[in-house]
């Protein structure tokens, strides 16, 4: 195996009720990386994440973080890991300075490290409001900010932009950003890949349980390949004499998306539609939207 923060080999997982939740999964998660796991709602995203954490354990396969198997150097792995799976663990009615201080006691941290921390996560002004008036996006930075007390080296989030409201996912997002750019390995996981698209470096694509895409954010926008679009006063009598052409268009909101095609044929079918009394608007090319790109992935037939 290779140097990575996280990798695993052929991890499965089933539950015990013969549910095969994780099936022959291969993660590489490189340092400094904002690794994003993405998957619909059942896909095994908290299961794999779970077995990250020691939370399960009868697995098959490898798992190894920071280089060290997981089976071997549980503690010392978990000592270097800060997590946060669904809900923050928080006391709604202390204040979100009381709430780090007390698990900074806890974990034997001093004062001035809730202090840090609490600045870090950009909720210093706010210190003294309860942690139950806080927004969404503020009890999760506050959860994000105890997951951080112990200084990990590496961050494991399941679904940490969930149910927030833009700019409660902003707050994260940015929060993430700052963080990997002082030096931290971040994991997250997502069902909504346009939540995370904008701060990953990496991508995994998850779905029942095995690992269809994994690879840099970059090759994943490159796969979202030209399409050209067009813009007409009257789409639906251009569908019509794109289908007597033997050419399929498909809606894509106001627009037709006209598929790969060149640009000879774009100005061929520009002259017959302007022929033909269309009045043509725009004729461009245009990047695939990446949740698209992630429902087509998910719904190849090698993804079934
Ligand atoms: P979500 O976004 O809904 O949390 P997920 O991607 O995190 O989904 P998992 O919670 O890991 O998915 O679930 C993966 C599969 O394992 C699902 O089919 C789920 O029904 C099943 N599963 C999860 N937990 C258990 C359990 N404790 N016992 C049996 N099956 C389970």
């Amino acid at each position: 195996m290779n140097n990575y923060i996280i990798e695993t080999a052929a991890l499965s997982f089933s539950y015990p009720s013969g549910q095969a939740a994780l099936r022959d999964i291969s993660l590489q998660v490189k340092a400094g990386a904002i690794y994003g796991f993405i998957g619909q709602n059942g896909a095994g995203k908290t299961t794999a994440i779970k077995v990250l954490l020691s939370l399960l354990d009868n697995f098959q396969g490898e798992v190894r973080i920071f280089g060290a198997d997981i089976r071997e150097k549980r503690r010392e792995i978990l000592s270097r890991t800060g997590s946060l799976v669904e809900e923050p663990a928080l006391y709604h009615h202390l204040t979100g300075w009381e709430n780090m201080l007390n698990r900074a006691l806890l974990l034997r941290l001093p004062k001035s490290r809730a202090g840090q921390v609490i600045r870090q996560v950009g909720l210093y002004d706010a210190r003294h409001k309860k942690a139950g008036a806080y927004s969404q996006g503020m009890r999760q930075r506050l959860g994000i900010g105890l997951a951080l007390l112990g200084s990990p080296e590496l961050l494991i989030l399941d679904e940490p932009t969930n149910s927030l409201d833009p700019s409660g996912i902003r707050e994260v997002r940015e929060l993430l950003a700052r963080l990997a750019a002082e030096g931290a390995t971040v994991f997250l996981s997502s069902h909504v890949l346009s939540e995370v698209e904008k701060i990953v470096s990496d991508i995994g694509i998850i779905h029942q349980g095995r690992l269809l895409f994994q690879g840099p954010m970059a090759v994943l926008r490159e796969r979202a390949r030209e399409e050209c679009f067009l813009d007409t006063h009257d789409n639906q009598r251009c569908l019509e004499i794109l289908a007597q052409e033997g050419l399929k268009a498909l809606p894509a909101g106001q627009r037709l998306n006209l598929g790969n095609i060149g640009r000879e044929e774009a100005a061929r079918l520009n002259a017959l539609l302007a022929g033909q009394g269309i009045k043509v608007y725009a004729l461009e090319w245009g990047r695939k939207n990446l949740e698209q790109l992630f429902f087509e992935i998910t719904n190849s037939p090698e993804a079934t």
